[in-house]
C-alpha cells in the first residue's frame, strides 16, 4: 500500500490481554461488511444485528442492555431525550382517530404534544386526574389505544394506583406506559407491574452530572419493540455513541447517588413539614402527599427531588431568597449532583386540582447538606413566620 492508503486504513493490532472495565465508545456513521452477499442481506440482521451507524452500536447495545436489565424487559431503544422517549410511544401506538389517555401531572411538554402535534393529525387526547386509579376505566372507549401514566407527576408529586390502571387497561386491550424518570428502576419497575413501556430521561438520573439529553424505552414484548425501531428509522432518529458512554459511566454510580440524595432530600422534607403545614410539602414518602399509600405499596425507595408549595403570604419573599442561596442553583431539569431550586407555576386542565401560586421545585444534588440547609431555612422560616400559619417556636 502507498502512503495516502496507509493514511486511510487501519492496520490490526491485537486486543489479546486487554482486558478494560470501561465500555468503548464505538463511533460509526455507516458500517463495512465482508462480502457482497453479506452487504446485500444486511436488513436480514435481526433485532441485534448492526446496519447502519444510527441503529446502534456496541456502545449504544451495551447502554440499551442496562436498562433493559434493570427495567426487567426484553428490549429498550434510546432516543435523543427524555420528551422523545414519550412521543416516539406514542408516534408508535397512535393511529388517527386514536385516543390517549394522559395524566393531569405529566411532564407539562406531553399535553402541548398532544394538542399542538397530534390533534391536528387526528390523534385525540383526553386528560385525566392522576388519582383517578380503577376509575380510569369509565374513560376507555374503543378509540383509547395507550394510557399513558407519570408517577409520581412533575412538581406535584402525586402517586398512582399504578396497578389498578393496568387493571382496567388490561381488560379492555389497551396498552400503558409510565414516565419512571423519578424512580428509576432502582425504585419502581413499570415492566414488573405489566405495563407495556418504560420510559426515562437518562438526561436526569442515569446521566447524573446534567452535561447530556437521552431518553430510553424499555418493552417486554419484541413486536413492540419493532414498533418503535420502526418509527425511529422512519424518522432518522438515533442517538450518539458518546453520549451513550457519558449515561453509561454516570449509571455506574447512580445507586450511591439516589441513595443519597434520597436521603438528604426526605430529612429536609420531614423538617420542612414538622416546621410548616405538612400539606405544602409534596413527596411521596411523607404520610400526608397525594398516594403515599401507592408509594409505600410499590416503591421500594424515594430520590432526591420533592417539591414545597408557596402559600400567598411567602410569595412576595420568594424570589429574593432564591437569589440570595448559595449552594444551590435556580434552574429546571434536576438528577444531577448540583442542586437546583426552580419555581413553577402550575396550570391544570383541572382546575381543582390545580395549586394557584409558585411550586418550589426542590433537586437536592451531592453538595454538604448543612450548606444546602442553610439555603433552604431562610425559605422555610419565611413560611413558617407568618401568624395565619402554623408555628412551632
Ligand atoms: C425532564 C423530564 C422529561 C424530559 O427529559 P428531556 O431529556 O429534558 O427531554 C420527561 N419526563 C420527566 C418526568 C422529566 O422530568
Amino acid at each position: 500500500m502507498r502512503d495516502k492508503t496507509l493514511c486511510v486504513k487501519r492496520p490490526e493490532v491485537s486486543h489479546e490481554g486487554f482486558a478494560s472495565l470501561a465500555t468503548p465508545t464505538y463511533r460509526a456513521s455507516t458500517i463495512v461488511f465482508d462480502s457482497a452477499e453479506a452487504y446485500a442481506n444486511r436488513s436480514k440482521r435481526g433485532p441485534d444485528g448492526y446496519t447502519y451507524g444510527l441503529h446502534g452500536t456496541p456502545t449504544s447495545r451495551t447502554l440499551e442492555a442496562s436498562i433493559t436489565a434493570l427495567e426487567q424487559g426484553l428490549r429498550t431503544v434510546l432516543v435523543p431525550s427524555g420528551q422523545a422517549a414519550i412521543t416516539v410511544v406514542f408516534l408508535s401506538i397512535l393511529m388517527p382517530g386514536d385516543t390517549v389517555l394522559i395524566p393531569d401531572s405529566a411532564y407539562p411538554p406531553v399535553a402541548g404534544f398532544c394538542e399542538n402535534y397530534l390533534k391536528p393529525r387526528g390523534i385525540s387526547h383526553r386528560i385525566y386526574d392522576p388519582m383517578i386509579g380503577s376509575g380510569i376505566a369509565t374513560l376507555i372507549d374503543d378509540t383509547v389505544k395507550l394510557i399513558w401514566t407519570e408517577s409520581p407527576g412533575s412538581t406535584t408529586m402525586e402517586i398512582q394506583d399504578i396497578p389498578a390502571i393496568v387493571a382496567a387497561a388490561k381488560s379492555r386491550g389497551v396498552l400503558t406506559g409510565c414516565d419512571n424518570t423519578w424512580a428509576t428502576p432502582l425504585y419502581f419497575k413499570p415492566l414488573a407491574h405489566d405495563m407495556d413501556f418504560s420510559s426515562m430521561a437518562l438526561t436526569k438520573y442515569v446521566g447524573g452530572h446534567s452535561d447530556l439529553l437521552m431518553g430510553s424505552i424499555a418493552v417486554k414484548d419484541i413486536a413492540l419493540h419493532k414498533k418503535l425501531k420502526d418509527t425511529m428509522r422512519m424518522i432518522g432518529m438515533g442517538v450518539s455513541p458518546d453520549d451513550c458512554a457519558l449515561a453509561l459511566r454516570g449509571m455506574e454510580t447512580m445507586g450511591v447517588r439516589l441513595a443519597h440524595s434520597g436521603r438528604v432530600a426526605l430529612d429536609f422534607a420531614r423538617k420542612i413539614a414538622a416546621r410548616v403545614e405538612p400539606e405544602l410539602v409534596l413527596h411521596p414518602a411523607l404520610p400526608a402527599a397525594a398516594g403515599h399509600e401507592f408509594f409505600q405499596r410499590d416503591f421500594v425507595g424515594a430520590s432526591g427531588v420533592f417539591s414545597l408549595v408557596i402559600p400567598p403570604h411567602a410569595e412576595a419573599a420568594l424570589p429574593g431568597l432564591l437569589t440570595a442561596a448559595q449552594t444551590f442553583s435556580i434552574g429546571a431539569s434536576w438528577g444531577g449532583t448540583h442542586s437546583l431550586l426552580a419555581p413553577m407555576t402550575i396550570t391544570r386542565a383541572n382546575d381543582a386540582h390545580a395549586h394557584a401560586g409558585t411550586i418550589l421545585r426542590i433537586n437536592v444534588g451531592l453538595e454538604d447538606e448543612d450548606d444546602l440547609w442553610a439555603d433552604l431555612e431562610p425559605i422555610v422560616e419565611a413560611i413558617a413566620t407568618t401568624p395565619a400559619v402554623t408555628k412551632t417556636a
